[in-house]
């Protein structure tokens, strides 16, 4: 078998867990931990180039300013200060009242992903959902926000799968078994905890 080396910790990587960003190979851990990718174009972005809105959605810097000019006043009156501070507020105003519909971010070279994808549909909540290889200690590692409802989610339909912290907002990463053996629960589960989270915000 083919193996590839990962840049970031150097370790051995088997064929078909490779990810590639900017040319460079990367094992999935090492790829999470540096990139995403941007929620309105799905450009790869490093995340010291990220730039992150109230919802804890990662952006280009370009997607980012137009999201902040459709929201800003047009009045050429407000200093910058205050500007900011309105695109604050409305921002803040317009997260907790509108539901942002829209499917779930994917790596769209995983065709496991991408099945996921249209299974669940549009979701509620906007949630990343990545790969993780298969490990011993954890089936699912999910970011703090979701991480309650998921693992509540997990005891009362008795799935029994591990679930690890992710550090990030918004995102939730699924093992390679799990997305190739379990994909009805793991649809349900996505369903279901970002649905409930929903209920959380209003
Ligand atoms: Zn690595
Ligand atoms: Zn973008």
């Amino acid at each position: 078998m083919e193996l590839t080396r990962c840049t970031g910790c150097m370790e051995l990587i088997p064929e078909g867990e490779v990810r590639y960003a900017f040319d460079e190979a990367y094992c999935e851990r090492c790829f999470d931990d540096r990139f995403t990718y941007c929620c309105q174009c799905d450009r790869l972005l490093s995340r010291e180039d990220v730039q992150w809105d109230r919802d804890g959605d990662p952006y280009c810097s370009e997607c980012f300013e137009e999201e902040n000019d459709d929201e800003s006043p047009d009045n050429p009156e407000v200093y910058d200060a205050d500007r900011q501070l309105i695109v604050e507020l409305s921002r803040g105003f317009l997260a907790g009242r509108l539901m942002k519909r829209s499917l779930i971010k994917i790596n769209k070279n995983d065709i496991l992903l991408t099945k996921l994808r249209d299974k669940i549909g549009i979701v509620e909540h906007p949630v990343y959902v990545y790969g993780l290889i298969d490990r011993e200690e954890y089936q699912l590692s999910v970011s703090s926000n979701f991480i309650d409802d998921v693992k509540e989610y997990i005891l009362l339909n008795g799935l029994g799968w591990k679930v690890n912290p992710d550090s990030g907002v918004n995102r939730i990463g699924v093992s390679l078994s799990l997305r190739k053996n379990n994909l009805e629960e793991v649809t349900q589960l996505i369903i279901q905890t970002t649905r409930s989270k929903i209920l959380c915000a209003v």
